[in-house]
């Protein structure tokens, strides 16, 4: 089955062999070895300097990760501004909210490109404000949110910007330095194409390092992974299994070329997708501003229903995915990550023109 599915995507035979390598106890001195060459290859993924980043992982998916990164860095007297176009963006606001972290919220539109008067007025208005996050690449409709304008805000006003980058690390651009980036939360099975089940925080060590931060959970404590993972520990089992395929995964990657190459690939297999959904006359759901390389958004074909498209591409060898709440009724998106070529595309197209 080809996944055209926003993760977990198909991954490369050999990532796959990765997980039936030998048993392993995460209190030896192997796993402390093999964690620490995985922490050290996602730092790798954008050339951040060791003494100044560190990578923290943690077992769960890539939620788990965000979450973890918005509830560990933000001081009980701190406040979060959430930038929000999508479900994931919505989904910080309400991490926020369970764990009592103050916050605002500057909403938009789902799908509508981020509003820099608006934000920097709440900026200017609200002086508490300490910390801003924001989705990198909001899935929900493919928009990608510009990390550029929103990083040169946080800089201007003096604020810590965390990123949900968990389907964009790897496969698009991500300055750390130049767009100020306090730390990004991804996930083991998106553009890294691994095996879902292990999710992790790259973050600068002055972070990682308050100790001003109340903990807010036992498990989703990102300082105290930090803590036990620098001296090649970790506080919970880790997932060896689907280390060993992170593992892999990222050699592979790093043989494949690194964030840029896997970039220039999605970006001519999204426009694959474009062009073949244009050719059966389906329109995209987003027509302007910046795309991302990994998914794109269609409206669905007049009088058909997702499960009708759905089930027919599924019978082809394909799962699509579907548009998230009221969006499912009108939305159908098709994800380009993963171990997948030109030709699964052309025969994905092939099978719809024949129910299109
Ligand atoms: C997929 C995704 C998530 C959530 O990942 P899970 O692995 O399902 O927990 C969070 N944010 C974005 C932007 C995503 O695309």
């Amino acid at each position: 089955m080809i996944l055209l599915n926003p993760g977990p995507v198909n991954v490369s035979d050999r990532v796959r062999d990765a997980l039936t390598r030998p048993d392993l106890c995460h209190r030896e001195p192997e796993f402390s070895a093999l964690q620490d060459s995985v922490r050290q290859k996602l730092l790798a993924v954008y050339a951040l300097p060791s003494d100044q980043y560190a990578s923290v992982m943690l077992t769960g998916s890539g939620t788990a990760a965000v979450e973890a990164m918005v509830i560990s860095f933000i001081p009980s007297s701190g406040k979060l501004l959430v930038l929000s176009n999508g479900v994931y963006g919505e989904r910080i606001a309400a991490m926020a909210k369970v764990h009592g972290i103050p916050f605002v919220e500057v909403k938009h539109e789902w799908g509508q490109e981020l509003d820099r008067h608006k934000i920097e007025e709440v900026l200017k208005r609200d002086g508490t404000i300490t910390h801003i996050a924001v989705i990198h690449h909001e899935t929900t409709t493919g928009r990608l949110n510009d990390l550029r304008m929103v990083g040169k805000l946080a800089r201007d006003y003096v604020k810590v910007l965390l990123v949900d980058g968990v389907s964009s690390f790897a496969g698009e651009e991500l300055n750390f330095e130049a767009w100020n980036i306090g730390a990004v939360a991804a996930t083991a099975n998106k553009c890294l194409h691994g095996i879902p089940g292990i999710s992790f925080v790259v973050a600068h060590r002055e972070l990682l390092a308050q100790n001003n931060v109340p903990a807010r959970s036992v498990y989703l404590n990102l300082r105290a992974y930090y803590r036990e993972q620098e001296r090649g520990s970790t506080p919970f089992t880790q997932t060896v299994q689907v280390l060993y395929a992170l593992d892999e995964a990222l050699k592979e990657f790093q043989e494949q070329g690194g964030w840029t190459a896997r970039h220039k690939r999605y970006r001519e297999l999204a426009e694959q997708v474009r062009k073949g959904a244009q050719q059966l006359g389906i329109r995209m759901y987003l027509e302007e501003g910046l795309l991302s390389s990994t998914l794109t958004a269609f409206r669905l074909p007049h009088g058909m229903s997702y499960q009708t498209l759905h089930d027919h591409v599924k019978r082809a060898g394909f799962v699509i995915y579907a548009g998230q709440g009221e969006a499912g009724k009108v939305m159908f998106r098709i994800a380009n990550m993963g171990e997948i070529d030109k030709g699964d595309l052309d025969r994905l197209f092939a099978a719809m023109q024949a129910i299109v």
